[in-house]
């Protein structure tokens, strides 16, 4: 569903705010790369207002469009950066999600009581959906596991993701900018514009080397090496077999490290503890 359109006049306008009489109603694909004729939906008790082609003639999103098919969670990490920084450039209206990750460490030490046995887990993706289009987005949804993050990427749409500040540890940072290929994950952090937060990187493994002390899994090792690395004391929490990991996609979990010790070409390294750090897509 799309959530935001091209007006006439070059600006983005969401569907919320849309009005046809004072923005007119030639409407464009907010895909810089399709550009294609939409118009408006109003919205009813299943759907929110949104924008739409007609199907017809030159009314049909073009095949690089972020809004032609269902899209790959990599295809949806890489438009939702596109789109983050055309929607960031026009001061369109964004949304607070709080992430913690601290349940998932295994180090990790609760300063309050449980109150119950219960687990909370993160809302499911279709409220969070109408949550940031209800009355209130102010009131943060929260993520707090890899697996919600997937289902986020998975339902939501791009534009929607695109508007997605993430506040963590004190930090807001556009979820583009922490939810990214490794690529992007190892080019800002050796810029120096990362934060002291644990990122989130989509990738495919490449392989698996174990040694005595600790484990790697490598991302890449091309023109640099980005790897995960497991460290002994970790071990007991991390069960995948070499064969549940090599050319598997992956969203993986961690603090940014470089390793000093790899001369030849700049190494990127992530830090993980359990096999909660790694979902599978
Ligand atoms: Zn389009």
């Amino acid at each position: 569903m799309m959530h935001s359109a091209i007006l006439s006049n070059g600006k983005l306008i969401t569907a919320k705010e849309y009005e046809a009489e004072r923005h007119g109603i030639v409407l464009s694909c907010m895909d810089p790369t399709c550009n294609v004729p939409v118009h408006f939906v109003k919205g009813d008790v299943l759907n929110t207002p949104h924008f739409k082609t007609s199907g017809k003639a030159n009314s049909i999103h073009r095949e690089s469009c972020g809004f032609a098919k269902k899209l790959t969670f990599k295809d949806t990490v890489f438009k939702v950066n596109e789109y983050q920084e055309t929607l960031r450039a026009q001061g369109i209206r964004e949304f607070v999600v709080k992430l913690n990750m601290d349940k998932l460490d295994p180090d990790y030490i609760p300063k309050e009581v449980n109150r119950s046995g219960s687990e909370k887990e993160a809302t499911p993706p279709p409220e969070i959906d109408q949550k940031l289009l209800k009355e209130k987005p102010e009131t943060p949804s929260s993520l707090s596991s890899l697996k919600s993050i997937k289902k986020l990427y998975q339902s939501v749409s791009p534009d929607l993701l695109a508007s997605i500040v993430i506040s963590i540890k004190g930090n807001q940072i556009p979820i583009s900018k922490l939810i990214c290929h490794y690529d992007m994950a190892h080019y800002l952090f050796w810029k120096g514009n990362t934060y002291e937060v644990p990122y989130f990187v989509y990738g495919v493994v490449e392989n698996v080397i174990r040694r005595e002390k600790v484990w790697f899994i490598n991302l890449t090792s091309e023109t640099y090496f980005f790897t995960l690395v497991i460290f002994e004391k970790y071990f007991k929490h991390f069960t995948y077999r070499d064969e549940d990991l090599v050319n598997k996609e992956i969203l993986a979990m961690g603090f940014l490290r470089k390793n000093e010790y790899t001369k030849d070409k700049p190494s990127t390294e992530m830090i993980i503890k359990s096999d909660k750090y790694i979902e599978f897509l």
